[in-house]
C-alpha cells in the first residue's frame, strides 16, 4: 500500500477546501445547496474508481456498493459532508505541515494562534507526523472530511484488489448531521446494511457505542400587550416571564458548562421574541432514559410555577424527542462493537469507549435498527480555528475499515 499516506492527504485536503457547511435554519433538504458540491464530486469519484450502485438521494446523500468477494453480512461505513455551522467554513485553505517537529504550530492568517502541544497533549505523541490544519481564519473541517477520505481511499484500495477479502459493503456520505439531520427516514432501507460504523471519531483507539440521549424543548410565553402609556394593571411582559424561567432553573448544576462524564444537562440554546411574546429553545441531555425524562419534567416544572404566579400569561412547553442512546439497543448485540475492537486489536491498537457527550448519525441509525458504532479518524479541536489532524493517525483508521471489512467476510 504505497502512498497511502499521500493519498489520504490529497483527499483530505481537496474535500476540506470545498465550503460544504449545513445550515440548522434552514427548511430544505439538505440545509444547503453547498452540500451537492461535494456529493457531486464524489459520485464522480466512485463512478470513476468502479463503485456499483452510485446514487445521490433526493435527501443528498451519496450511496455506493462495494461488491463482495466472500459471504457474510452487508456492512455500511458511514461519514458526513456537512461542516459546522458554529465556525467560518468559507474559503478554508487546508495545509500540511510535513514531519512534525513537535514545536508550536503557527497560523499564517491569524498571527495570533498557535496550536502547541503544551495545550493540547494529544500533539505531542504526532511527532514526525504530518498535519494538517486550516490558516487560521476558519475551520478545517477534518470533521467529517477525514472520514470521507478515509472511506473514498479505502473503497479505491478495495476495488483495485478483488483479493482483498470482504462481505458486500455499502457506503453512505450523509449531509446535515452537524445540525442532527444526517438520517432520513429512507436512509435506514436505502443502506441496507445488518451494521455499519460512522467514521466520526477522534483520537486513535477510539471505538464509541454510548451517546446522549436527547430531547428538545421549545417554551413559548404569550404575554398581554398593551400600549405602555395605557398598561397600569393590564400589560403583562412575557420578557420578564422568560427571564423569571431563566432564572428559576438551575445554574450551578444541570447546564453543560457544570457537568462532565454521565451528567446529563438543560442547555438554553436560543431566546428571541419582544413584550408581547417570548420563545426559548432547550435541549435536554442524559445517558439514561429516567434521567432525561427527569430534566424534561424539571423543565414543565419552572414553567408552571411561573405561570401560576401570572394567570394571565399563557407559557406552553413542548418537548420533542431528538436521538436516543445507541447503548440501549447495542448491548443485546455487540457483535458490531466486538467486531471493531478485535480488528483494532489485530492492527495493534488499545481499543477505548468513551461516552459520547453529543450524538452522531449512528444514534438515529441504531435506533431505527442497523446497529451503527463510532469509529475513530484522529479528528481533534474539531468545530473551530485549531482543529487538526494527523495524515498518519488516519491511514491507521483507513486500515482498520479494511480490517473490519476482512472480518465480516466469511471463509
Ligand atoms: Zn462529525
Amino acid at each position: 500500500m504505497k502512498d497511502l499516506t499521500h493519498d489520504l492527504a490529497d483527499r483530505l485536503t481537496r474535500y476540506c477546501a470545498i465550503d460544504s457547511q449545513s445550515d440548522a435554519d434552514s427548511p430544505s433538504s439538505p440545509s444547503t445547496a453547498i452540500q451537492l458540491d461535494m456529493q457531486r464530486l464524489l459520485v464522480a469519484e466512485l463512478t470513476a474508481m468502479g463503485a456499483e450502485d452510485v446514487t445521490l438521494t433526493e435527501y443528498g446523500a451519496v450511496l455506493a456498493t462495494i461488491p463482495g468477494t466472500r459471504e457474510g453480512p452487508t456492512v455500511g461505513f458511514l461519514a458526513h459532508v456537512d461542516t459546522a455551522p458554529q465556525f467560518n467554513a468559507t474559503g478554508v485553505k487546508p495545509r500540511i505541515i510535513r514531519g512534525y517537529n513537535g514545536g508550536a504550530i503557527t497560523y499564517p492568517d491569524d498571527p495570533g494562534l498557535s496550536l502547541t502541544p503544551e495545550a493540547f497533549p494529544y500533539l505531542a505523541e504526532k511527532l514526525g507526523h504530518d498535519i494538517v490544519t486550516a490558516s487560521g481564519l476558519t475551520l478545517l473541517g477534518a470533521d467529517d472530511k477525514a472520514g470521507v477520505a478515509i472511506l473514498m481511499t479505502a473503497a479505491e484500495r478495495l476495488l483495485a484488489d478483488p483479493s482483498l477479502p470482504r462481505p458486500r459493503l455499502r457506503l453512505a456520505f450523509t449531509p446535515d448531521e452537524e445540525i442532527g439531520r444526517g438520517v432520513d427516514a429512507r436512509l435506514p432501507q436505502d443502506l441496507g446494511a445488518d451494521f455499519a460504523y460512522t467514521f466520526d471519531g477522534g483520537k486513535l483507539g477510539e471505538i464509541e457505542y454510548e451517546t446522549f440521549s436527547a430531547d428538545g424543548a421549545v417554551v413559548t410565553i404569550k404575554g398581554v400587550s398593551i400600549h405602555p402609556g395605557y398598561a397600569t394593571g393590564k400589560l403583562v411582559n412575557a420578557i420578564h416571564l422568560a427571564a423569571k424561567i431563566i432564572q428559576t432553573l438551575p445554574q450551578v448544576t444541570l447546564t453543560p458548562e457544570t457537568t462532565e462524564g454521565r451528567e446529563g444537562f438543560i442547555h438554553a440554546t436560543d431566546m428571541d421574541g419582544g413584550s408581547s411574546e417570548m420563545r426559548i429553545k432547550f435541549i435536554l441531555r442524559d445517558f439514561e432514559r429516567e434521567g432525561l425524562e427527569e430534566k424534561g419534567a424539571l423543565l414543565r416544572q419552572v414553567c408552571a410555577a411561573v405561570a401560576a404566579t401570572e394567570p394571565r400569561a399563557e407559557i406552553t412547553c413542548t418537548i420533542t424527542p431528538q436521538y436516543r442512546n445507541m447503548r440501549y439497543w447495542l448491548d443485546s448485540d455487540m457483535t458490531p462493537v466486538e467486531l471493531a475492537r478485535d480488528s483494532a486489536r489485530a492492527l495493534g491498537l488499545d481499543p477505548v469507549s468513551v461516552p459520547i457527550r453529543g450524538g452522531t448519525d449512528g444514534s438515529r441509525l441504531t435506533e431505527m435498527g442497523i446497529p451503527c458504532p463510532n469509529l475513530f479518524t484522529g479528528m481533534q479541536n474539531i468545530h473551530g480555528p485549531l482543529e487538526w489532524i494527523s495524515v498518519q493517525d488516519m491511514e491507521v483508521a483507513m486500515r482498520l475499515c479494511l480490517e473490519i471489512a476482512g472480518r465480516a467476510a466469511k471463509g
